[in-house]
């Protein structure tokens, strides 16, 4: 048998569909799927895709293992109570026993006893979907990860460049060969976001400047002009020193600075507390990169930042984020190609909500009532946890409160 050239299955197949990579994240990378017989024997990348360029990474090369998993769910499996089995049943008997026992949950607790969740990897109808179903069902509560995850520089965004709903402002990824320099923070995307990596990779080649920010010494650093290993979560004093030294050796973009910027000057007393020897004790990064890197930045534009989850769920993330999109508007390189404050997480644009969320039902105020209803105080399980973790257990003010704390009392009943 001759060798197949590179990028074609060595399997045996009968059709070739090209289709695109989902759900997994929102690369949306293109994706040649090998069938035989109607079966998936193969994944590679697709080369002609203009995001992905024949790229994959492990998640969508090992994607067939989602259809042909034993454990995959593939119709509803329905159990009536913890302690029974899952047993298959049809949709509609299904659908009927979910209304059921939601319809149940309203009589006797409420509307606002029904929380929905969504998070990143949830599909779009349901970030959409869940909110309206909750607009009409009467709750409030439909929550996400977004708090302890991607929504701080979504916020950060918002208040910095007064861009609601346009959240992160990205650049495409396809664009980033047109920045002069880029700076990522808080990603080791070699490993993390492999696709993206090659698109960094390119832009080196074509002469980009690289400067890569991470506590961690990650692989992908190597890479760097100037890599950057700060102490965690002191990334607002790094780059309030470089804008210190931005704005000391006016390498600012002023037409740009002029035109759109407000409050840099109630700003600058600020600025000018956080020179780069200070800026060393508080990040341990020695003055002399935090400088180097600053002119390198301000000196090879346009030029860009990618945040990541480093940036996003850490401590003062807002503040951080604010004051890396602050470094990118002051040299112009917003709304520009090869420009942006640009991320490398996959929750990304931040559509996640809908216009539905600004017109749930108002959210209550949780009230500690700090009383155990069983009546056992010195034993109870589920008081003695609540009173050590005041705060997170809480109950809601609303008719049925009681009913839902008697229960969760009684259903732990045994440990009580
Ligand atoms: S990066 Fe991986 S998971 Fe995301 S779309 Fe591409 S192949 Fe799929």
């Amino acid at each position: 048998m001759a060798l197949k050239p590179l990028g074609e299955s060595i399997r045996e197949y009968d059709k070739v569909v090209v289709t695109t990579c989902s759900n997994m994240c929102e690369a949306a990378c293109g994706m040649l799927v090998y069938v035989k017989d109607g079966k998936v024997v193969d994944i590679y990348g697709d080369p002609e895709h203009p995001l992905s360029k024949g790229a994959l990474c492990p998640k969508g090369s090992g994607a067939f293992q989602h259809i042909y998993n034993p454990l995959r769910v593939k119709y509803p499996m329905v159990r009536k109570s913890l302690n029974d089995e899952f047993k298959r049943a049809s949709w509609d008997a299904a659908l009927d026993f979910a209304a059921e026992r939601l319809m149940k949950v309203k009589k006797e607790y409420g509307a606002e006893a029904l929380m929905l969740h969504r998070t990143g990897r949830s599909d779009f109808l349901w970030k959409l979907g869940g909110s309206r179903f909750g607009k009409i069902w009467g709750t409030p509560n439909i929550v996400g990860q977004g708090p302890i995850c991607c929504e701080s520089p979504g916020v950060a965004m918002n208040y910095t460049y007064g861009a609601k709903d346009l959240g992160r402002l990205m650049n495409p990824t396809t664009d980033w060969v047109n920045s002069k320099c880029i700076m990522i923070a808080g990603s080791n995307t070699a490993a993390n976001h492999p696709v993206e990596m090659l698109w960094v990779l390119d832009a080196k080649e074509r002469g980009t400047k690289i400067i890569w920010i991470d506590p961690r010494f990650n692989p992908s650093m190597a890479k760097a002009d100037i890599a950057m290993r700060l102490r965690p979560n002191t990334d607002a004093a790094l780059v309030m020193a470089m804008i210190n030294v931005i704005l000391k050796e006016n390498l600012y973009n002023k037409e740009f600075v002029d035109k759109w910027v407000h409050g840099l000057d109630e700003w600058r007393p600020l600025i000018e507390k956080m020179p780069p020897e200070r800026a060393e004790k508080i990040t341990w990064v020695p003055k002399e990169t935090i400088i180097q890197a600053a002119r390198m930045f301000a000196t090879n534009t346009p030029a860009s930042v990618s945040g990541c989850l480093g940036t996003a769920q850490t401590y003062n993330s807002n503040n951080i984020n604010r004051c890396y999109g602050i470094l990118v508007a002051l040299t112009g390189s917003i709304g520009v190609t090869g420009g942006g404050w640009n991320w490398l997480h996959n929750c990304r644009p931040p559509l996640n909500y809908g216009k539905d969320l600004a017109s749930l039902p108002p959210v209550k105020a949780p009230v500690w009532l700090g009383r155990c209803l069983c009546g056992e105080f010195s034993q109870c399980n589920i008081y003695t946890k609540a009173l050590s973790n005041k705060g997170s257990m809480v109950e809601w003010k609303y008719d049925g409160a009681d009913a839902i704390y008697t229960e969760i009392c009684s259903s732990i009943q045994e440990e009580c």
